[in-house]
């Protein structure tokens, strides 16, 4: 990883390189699995894999052995299942919108049922091809989101023919704070679950995110489904939850230049030299993910040196201060880390008063992908 960099290569008319490295990937994916193990663990796939690129990352996944795959929506489903082998489940975790339930069976796709409502679509559909149709069944446990009210739980399970014809496979609900050890809602939600599992005893469970797994092995059901783990963002504040980095980005210089002391840089002027400085100008922006909110706020390293962002990001561009750096160290051309050995994802998102996953899902298109293992 970042032998482009080292090169200053990036091919001609990229702003830059983002390397995502697939090796860490897989890494993380066996670690996790080793950790959950006797539980099979799942890889939350949604948004194009967190926005790494679900074409590279769903086979590189499989090859590391996961066979147990969650989107968002049935439309990434359909193109899950043309990457991978038919021997993967995919799981959908919104569940099916009312007609796309005949779409889905033809897939062999697997819903996510979180309400009476989905469940009665999805068994409506098995009954009418005299078939079984496979489902998870989320229930609420205290987050508010997806999954069936307490008030639902019972009718259901005062009836099961509401179901009928649909094969449950996993009761499933989602934590609303489990990166956080030392939250109460954590041990609540696993209570809440606990009781709804007592009316649904032949249902294994399906309950831990990545920041869940390091709560233990009472969360960890029978099928866990981490996501940012895999990607290299911190999982929880739990001592141990240390992932490999997956990503890192490096952006061009695209102009230096000297300014005296009070100068004002970028859009707003919201920036006032103090002192004589150095300025570079960067190829990238927040039309590239390097949000808005990084203004006056966030850095760029190069060599270890913080460079700080100086003014607005624009669009396309922002400005950081060079002035740590010898003359010329920089020029048109030369490659700044964004992401990588010196800033890692964690605190380039603190910076932008985000999160990872934000991060992560925002970084642009305009940059060139170098996939390595
Ligand atoms: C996105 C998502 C996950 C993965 O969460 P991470 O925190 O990225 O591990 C798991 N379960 C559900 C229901 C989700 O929406």
């Amino acid at each position: 990883m970042g032998e482009v960099v080292r090169l200053g290569y990036a091919p001609s008319g990229c702003s830059g390189v983002l390397t995502i490295d697939l090796g860490a990937l897989q890494r993380n994916y066996r670690a996790l699995a080793d950790r959950l193990r006797p539980a099979a663990t799942a890889a939350v796939v949604k948004a194009d894999a967190y926005g790494l690129g679900v074409d590279q990352v769903g086979p590189a996944l499989q090859t590391a052995g996961c066979r147990d795959f969650f989107v968002a929506q049935l439309s990434e489903a359909v193109s899950l299942r043309r990457l991978l082998t038919h021997e993967v489940r995919i799981y959908v975790l919104n569940g099916l919108q009312p007609g796309e339930e005949a779409a889905a069976a033809d897939l062999a796709v697997v819903p996510v049922l979180n309400s009476l409502e989905q469940l009665s679509l999805w068994s409506a559909l098995a009954k009418q091809r005299d078939a079984r149709l496979p489902a998870l069944l989320q229930v609420d446990t205290g987050m508010s989101r997806l999954g069936l009210s307490r008030q639902e739980v019972d009718a259901l399970a005062a009836d099961r023919s509401l179901g009928e014809g649909v094969d449950l496979r996993f009761l499933m609900s989602h934590l609303a704070c489990g990166d956080e050890q030392a939250h109460g809602q954590n041990a609540e939600q696993l209570a809440v679950l606990h009781q709804v599992a007592a009316l649904f005893p032949d249902l294994p469970l399906c309950f831990a995110n990545s920041g869940g797994i390091f709560l233990g092995h009472g969360f960890h059901g029978s099928l866990a489904r981490p996501g940012i783990a895999l990607y290299g963002g911190t999982p929880s504040d739990a001592p141990d939850a240390g992932m490999q980095p997956v990503v890192r980005l490096d952006v061009r210089v695209v102009q230096t230049r000297s300014v005296p002391a009070g100068t004002r840089v970028g859009y707003g002027a919201t920036y006032v030299a103090s002192a004589e400085m150095r300025l570079a100008t960067l190829a990238a922006g927040y039309a590239d993910g390097l949000l808005r909110s990084l203004s006056n706020a966030g850095a760029a390293y190069y060599e270890g040196v913080r460079l700080p962002i100086v003014g607005r990001v624009s669009m396309d561009s922002l400005t950081i201060d060079i002035s740590a750096l010898p003359a010329s160290t920089l020029r048109l051309g030369s490659m700044v880390e964004i992401i990588g050995p010196h800033q890692s994802l964690e605190m380039i998102a603190a910076d932008a008063g985000t999160i990872s996953y934000e991060i992560l899902t925002s970084l642009g298109r305009r940059f060139h992908r170098h996939y390595v293992v």
